[in-house]
């Protein structure tokens, strides 16, 4: 396998301290790992630039670990075809983009294959040079940017603290309701009534709905922000959860020069600990992530019962989502799901599924995935950090979305900066979340009988949480009828991150497994047959085939619950040994 060596940079001392370059280690293995490669972890042959600020200046022996490197590769120590892997090469300045120019260019010419792991770009040789250098340049464009905007930044602040020390009047009127400018205007002052009130909208938004909310603080007797307004309502509770001053933080915002028009528009970035915060982000973001795991519950209309298989389950005959419909009245009538072309007859499937017989087979799922955030006594701290985290990664998705479509619309370099700014935050929470969830997995594998009894499907808020869970992890579960009527069964086919899983039946009143075919058979279902370059098959097809070549199904559940639970030794074996022959395309049948 050839050689992987890591150059890793920080662009600021206090990043060299622990976090940011366990991180960057660790990114470095999971390439290396992925890509086949050998990394080579001798402190000798590590290259790592500390705590230098690029954009401070002090860059005295810049390049010094890169041309050590390329002295080593020079000499012979470090064979043509070893891989170098570099973070990124964002945050050089002008001059060190110079230095890392000529620098990487050597490197590359001598036979060496660098990436930048941050965009996954990989430079081989020298018809990979001018990529380089466009990649080298656009860093140190996108910093000089960011300087520019840091001294602008710097400017404002300077302003406030000058006029500050000037006895003057710094702060803004603009201020929330919980909060009251000293009459000195030095600060602000807290108005405990206010204060407790936004809390309690936090801490209950965490378990009830807006509606519920506002009707709690209605029943608590909390006085309205504004006396003229008679009583909590849902918008006035979710303008309070929107709003980041909670945090402290203070959004400079458009005057209204033009009385007709009726918004103000966000200026500039906004400014961090400006007034006091009253919310701790994790309460914040654990908040917001209730609310959009809410909003999914929403759409299904279905306010007393809240569809567990929304945007999981599918058709396996046509990939459509499948539908819960509801046929007669209780306590005759039933629910089911259905095929949602079916019931217009576009499918050749329009079989009901019964819901209850249905749920069984979900719960069966859930125990062999990674869900043991469903049923972690809530004090858990991981998993508040987990509903934290998805909270912040929902907010950045959405910002980055919006700054690439304001970036479609007009391309700038402005935008452009922040866009990359904003992925690399949500490179960093994405990662944060997938330790999160490691730690989570490894701190309780738990009993399968145990996960049963602690799953929650019966409050709309668990069946809301077990719903979002999927959601999260890719999961699509396509589904299918038997034939017999009178003696229902059904089958599923548990797919995750567009690969078949593992399969699940309902039959004879009870859920149970069935494995699917080993890998080496498996892989080419999703493949156009013979043809191992071809497009991929769609994924009900896939599944459909999964299907076919099932096992009988057992009924005995998995010993542990977990994503390890349907991950059977041997499967990992024969994954790992069609992995490693490639033999295993195309199948004859
Ligand atoms: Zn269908």
């Amino acid at each position: 396998m050839p050689r992987a060596y890591n150059y890793t940079r920080f662009s600021h001392p206090s990043q060299a301290l622990g976090q940011s370059e366990q991180r960057q280690i660790e990114l470095c293995e999971q390439y290396c790992r992925v890509h086949g490669l050998t990394l080579v972890r001798d402190s000798e042959y590590t290259f790592l630039d500390r705590g230098r600020s690029a954009f401070l200046g002090a860059h005295l022996d810049d390049g010094a670990e890169l041309s050590r490197f390329l002295k080593l590769v020079e000499d012979g120590t470090i064979p043509a075809g070893s891989w170098l892997i570099c973070e990124s090469l964002d945050r050089l300045s002008r001059q060190d983009s110079w230095t890392a120019m000529k620098l990487l260019g050597g490197i590359v010419e001598s036979g060496i294959t660098v990436v930048t792991l941050n965009n996954g770009e990989v430079f081989a040789d020298m018809k990979d040079a001018r990529k380089l250098i466009m990649a080298v340049l656009d860093s140190s464009r996108a910093n000089s940017e960011s300087s520019h905007k840091s001294s602008r930044l710097r400017q404002a602040y300077q302003k406030k603290r000058d006029a500050a020390s000037d006895g003057k009047a710094v702060f803004t009127k603009q201020v929330p309701m919980w909060l009251k400018l000293k009459a000195d205007r030095s600060g602000y002052d807290l108005v405990p009534e206010f204060v407790e009130t936004v809390r309690m909208i936090f801490d209950l938004t965490i378990t009830h709905g807006k509606n519920k909310v506002a009707q709690l603080l209605n029943e608590a007797g909390r006085p309205t922000f504004k006396p003229s307004v008679n009583g909590w309502g849902t918008s006035a509770v979710s303008h309070v959860l929107n709003n980041r001053a909670v945090l402290g933080e203070f959004q400079p915002m458009s005057k209204l020069d033009d009385p007709k028009r009726r918004k103000r528009k966000p200026v500039g970035e906004p400014i961090k600990k400006y007034f006091p915060a009253i919310i701790d982000e994790t309460t914040y973001y654990r908040a917001q992530d209730a609310v959009a795991g809410r909003r999914t519950a929403k759409a299904t209309k279905q306010s007393v019962k809240f569809n567990v298989w929304q945007k999981v389950a599918r058709c396996i005959h046509c990939g459509s989502p499948m539908h819960m419909v509801n046929k007669g009245r209780a306590p005759k009538g039933q629910t089911y799901i259905e095929c949602s072309i079916g019931r217009k007859g576009l499918c050749e499937s329009h079989k009901l599924i019964r819901l209850d017989h249905s749920e069984q087979v979900f719960r069966a799922i859930l125990a062999c995935l990674d869900s043991m955030s469903l049923v972690r006594d809530s004090g858990g701290k991981l998993a508040k950090d987990l509903a934290a985290i998805n909270g912040r990664i929902a907010e950045q998705e959405a910002k980055l979305s919006k700054a690439v479509a304001a970036f479609d619309a007009e391309p700038s370099p402005d935008i452009a900066a922040a866009v990359r700014r904003m992925r690399e935050t949500l490179t960093e929470l994405t990662n944060q979340r997938e330790h999160t969830q490691g730690e989570l997995a490894a701190e309780d594998a738990i009993d399968y009988k145990e996960f049963m009894r602690r799953l929650d499907l019966e409050s709309p808020e668990g069946r809301a949480a077990a719903n979002a869970l999927l959601q999260r992890l890719k999961v699509l579960v396509f589904a299918d009828r038997g034939e017999d009527a009178r003696n229902p069964s059904s089958s599923y086919v548990v797919t995750q991150d567009g690969e078949p899983r593992f399969a699940v039946a309902y039959a004879d009143g009870k859920a149970g497994y069935r494995k699917l075919s080993p890998w080496k058979h498996a892989r080419p279902w999703m493949i156009q047959r013979g043809n191992p370059h071809g497009p991929l098959l769609p994924l009900h097809m896939s599944a459909a085939t999964a299907l076919k070549h099932a096992g009988p199904v057992h009924f005995e559940p998995p010993k542990e619950a977990g994503s390890r639970a349907y991950e059977i030794e041997e499967d990992a074996d024969a994954r790992r040994q069609a992995d490693a022959d490639e033999d295993y395309w195309p199948i004859q049948e």
